[in-house]
């Protein structure tokens, strides 16, 4: 059966956050207070943790997390996996750790390689793409974990010239078990909905989650375009530069631009979710969704709680 990759535009949007692994145990601790903050206010369908690629303590805080804000603070939640230079040992521990606390949705990952290191090789036994980390886990878990991918609507690193070969591989990767979709951030709503377009005419169905970037400070803002190598609109330029070194005002005019980003993103039909990279901060996200008209309401405060899973809606 075909499923459904075009949404109604009446349909009520629904949003996620994602979190990172704070440095020390303090750092988690105060962010336990806010994710538990931000979850009462807001009612966001999902939060995702994300994974410090390599292992080490910090992918222990990672799962320390996941189990937290699935079992103690009962967000749904979905833990990122990396696989670079992850024995098959460590990634059998999160998962499993993953899996007893209640945890079933993964974001499989590859991850970037080891800074200062010029190419990649998988360790010992491990694995080399992150489609084949979708294969082990579909294998060995059957239909428990929702498993999502990675996205780049503007190319990765790796493939900046040669999209196609880029689709092709997220094509392997929904082949290999996929059932959703998150992207890189990005600020061109023309380049994503044409992105969309190729995704779907590589008969590619999940659904497609945009991630989507606050506006917190200019520096900021550049920062991480100028990091991921994504397009920058002229109207930001032309709307954020004049105004750089008053961060109130960036925060505001950057939060307009980025909601009309997203209204352009749900009026285009492709998706009906806004994945937000809150960056561990509360204010920001909770400006985006307040001025879309997403926070909860007194007539409806379950509403997004109670609604299913992007990915498990049209399966
Ligand atoms: P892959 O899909 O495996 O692709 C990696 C590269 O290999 C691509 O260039 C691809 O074209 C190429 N490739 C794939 N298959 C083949 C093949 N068969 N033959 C030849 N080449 C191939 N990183 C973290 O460390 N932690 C995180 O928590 C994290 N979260 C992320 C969340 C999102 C939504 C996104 C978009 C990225 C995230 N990343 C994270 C970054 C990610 O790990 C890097 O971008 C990484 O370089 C690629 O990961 P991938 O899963 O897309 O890899």
């Amino acid at each position: 059966e075909k499923l459904q990759t075009q949404h109604s535009k009446s349909e009520k949007p629904t949003f996620s956050f994602e979190y990172f692994v704070p440095k020390t145990t303090q750092g988690v601790q105060n962010l336990y207070d806010r994710m538990d903050r931000m979850y009462q206010s807001t009612l966001p369908q999902f939060i995702d943790v994300t994974w410090n690629a390599g292992g080490g303590v910090l992918s222990q805080l990672s799962t320390d997390l996941v189990e937290t804000s699935q079992s103690v603070l009962g967000l749904e939640t979905c833990m990122h996996l990396t696989c670079t230079n992850m024995p098959v040992s460590q990634i059998d521990e999160a998962l499993e750790s993953a899996r007893l606390s209640g945890c079933q949705n993964i974001l499989a990952l590859r991850g970037d390689p080891p800074v200062n290191q010029e190419s990649w090789k998988p360790v010992e036994g491990g694995f080399r793409y992150a489609k084949d980390l979708v294969k082990y886990i579909r294998t060995k878990y059957g239909d428990h974990f929702d498993i999502g991918v990675a996205g780049y609507p503007e190319g990765h690193p790796e493939n900046v010239n040669d999209k196609e070969t880029l689709l092709d591989h997220l094509r392997e990767k929904v082949d290999a078990g996929a059932n959703f979709i998150i992207t890189q951030m990005f600020y061109d709503a023309d380049i994503f909905v044409k992105w969309c377009e190729d995704v779907r005419a590589m008969g590619i169905q999940v659904p497609i989650i945009p991630g989507i970037m606050p506006i917190t400070t200019y520096t900021a803002f550049l920062r991480r375009a100028q990091w991921c190598d994504i397009h920058i609109p002229q109207e930001f330029i032309d709307k954020l530069d004049p105004i750089k070194d008053d961060d109130q005002l960036v925060r505001d005019v950057g939060t307009d631009l980025v909601v009309s980003l997203c209204r352009r993103l749900l009026e285009s039909g492709h998706i009906r979710h806004l994945h937000i990279y809150t960056m561990n901060l509360e204010k920001a996200p909770q400006m985006i969704l307040d001025r879309l008209g997403l926070l909860p309401t007194h007539d409806e405060p379950l509403d997004n709680h109670l609604a299913i899973l992007p990915w498990r809606k049209s399966l």
